[in-house]
């Protein structure tokens, strides 16, 4: 069997890795560089920025801890670098294992000549599989108001490439993106104005959590102003922004010196060719069934491109679920327990349904909450902000057991230390259908983060 993979970011690569490790011929195809958009420009440079945000506020505060380092400030030159370097030997990294694996590898960008056939510019050398996996991800959008293409208004792949911090940040959306690039700018000592067109930030949060972590980056000095509608985006004479909204039918303006723009990212299609396949696809990306497929039944699409969900785990796993179903193998995976994080100061995770996903399916639960102030690790750690909030199902009890100790444990919402850890936990306990009782026979280990849980 042959096998042709379009997009060598994680969804593309690691299913590359295992086609071939499954004795499958494969070619995967990449106009850019190896690990995509997590490795390159997304995931992992922004991880080693929150590092070094996370390390500066630390030391800032390390007096409390009886620690004296007066006159901390921050190398930003020197953040950089490392974040170059921490991308660069991870990128070694894949491409050595894509050489070990004997996958090959084209260079070039990809476009669909039928639906076994692709055809690799500059040079137009075409390459035929039975199957071919579209893992080509997706790009930031920008928002179409007047302005946006300003100089300084950048999306997240430039932003991370800036040279010195702003003074002042204006960051456009509240989701993921924004708020982790919040966080990490104000801990370097930007002042940060966030605009959020929705009622609440993280609005595919679980809206309890959304309001704590508001108030807790509050807290830091991040001003966010929700129900926000972006206008227009002006330029002084000097270089500086101004951002004009429209709350409440009220207008205001943001003054700033860089804007960003993370209000969402949209499917890389474009130049695919996908018509020439039978290949259907949306706005929202390329349509697919359960098993990834599209309506071309030789042709996959995994990942950011198929618009489902756009989380780098999401992409493997979906890139794992397409080649079983390749191969004709049965598998475990359930895409519908999809753990996420927030990398913000401090982190906050999820997975599972959350209460207002409960309400709107009609099932009945119950809420267990505790809080990172009741547990002696976070209270040494110096880190209390926090809580966790477990869902249980309650359809279907057991009538011989009372209450909540009988139902299944469906939804996992946390935001405190190393939250995006501790949730990986509940990841498991949630995919293997886990009632609570079943849990809390579980023992944890004292004292640590787990037993917030
Ligand atoms: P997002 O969809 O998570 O958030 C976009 C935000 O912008 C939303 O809150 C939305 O209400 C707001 N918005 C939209 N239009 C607006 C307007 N006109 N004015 C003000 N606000 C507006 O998108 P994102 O943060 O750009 O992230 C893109 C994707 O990448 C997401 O799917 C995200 O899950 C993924 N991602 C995940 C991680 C992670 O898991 N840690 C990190 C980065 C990105």
């Amino acid at each position: 069997m042959k096998i042709i993979i379009i997009g060598a970011g994680p969804g593309g690569y690691e299913t590359a890795l295992l086609a071939a490790g499954r004795g499958i011929e494969t070619i995967l195809i990449e106009s850019g560089e190896v690990g995509g958009t997590c490795l390159n420009e997304g995931c992992i440079p922004t991880k080693s920025l929150c590092r070094s945000a996370e390390m500066f506020e630390n030391i800032k505060k390390s007096g409390e801890f009886g620690v004296n380092a007066d006159n901390v400030s921050i190398d930003f030159r020197r953040v950089q670098e490392r974040k170059t370097q921490i991308v660069g030997q991870l990128r070694n990294g894949v491409e050595g294992l894509l050489r070990n694996r004997l996958v090959t590898f084209v260079a070039g960008k990809a476009s669909m000549v039928d639906s076994h056939t692709v055809s690799v510019a500059p040079d137009g050398t075409e390459y035929s599989a039975d199957y071919i996996i579209i893992a080509t991800g997706s790009s930031a959008a920008r928002l179409p108001v007047e302005g946006c293409g300003l100089n300084g208004v950048l999306t997240s792949k430039e932003m991370l490439d800036i040279d010195a911090v702003p003074e002042r940040l204006c960051v456009i959306g509240a989701g993921v993106i924004g708020l982790e690039f919040a966080s990490v700018f104000a801990a370097f000592g930007s002042k940060v104005t966030i605009l959020e067109y929705c009622r609440e930030i993280l609005p595919r949060f679980d809206g309890d959590l959304a309001k704590r972590l508001r108030q807790s980056l509050g807290r830091r000095g991040i001003e966010i102003i929700t129900q926000a509608a972006v206008q227009k985006i002006r330029e002084n004479p000097d270089g500086s922004l101004e951002v004009d909204y429209l709350r409440k039918e009220k207008s205001g303006t943001v003054a700033s010196d860089k804007v960003l723009m993370a209000v969402g990212r949209k499917a890389n299609v474009e130049g695919l060719n996908l018509e020439s396949a039978g290949v259907e696809y949306s706005a929202k990306g390329i349509r697919v069934d359960a098993d990834m497929r599209t309506t071309s039944p030789s042709v996959y699409a995994i990942g950011d491109v198929n618009g489902i969900m756009m989380l780098a785990h999401a992409a493997v796993f979906q890139g794992k679920k397409a080649l079983d179903h390749i191969c004709g193998k049965t598998d475990m995976i359930d895409l519908s327990v999809m753990p996420s994080a927030v990398f913000t100061m401090p982190e906050a995770a999820s997975v599972g349904l959350t209460e207002d996903e409960c309400k709107e399916k009609g099932i009945q639960y119950i809420c267990l909450k505790s809080f990172f102030r009741a547990n002696g690790k976070a209270v040494c750690l110096g880190e209390t902000d926090g809580f966790c909030k477990i869902v249980v199902g309650t359809e279907g009890l057991d009538s011989e057991n009372s209450g909540e100790s009988s139902g299944r444990i469906i939804g996992c919402h946390i935001y405190g230390p190393h939250s995006a850890d501790l949730v990986a936990e509940m990841t498991a306990v949630i995919s293997r259908h886990t009632t609570l009782e079943e849990f809390r026979a579980i023992i944890h280990s004292h004292p640590t983060l787990g037993e917030v849980l």
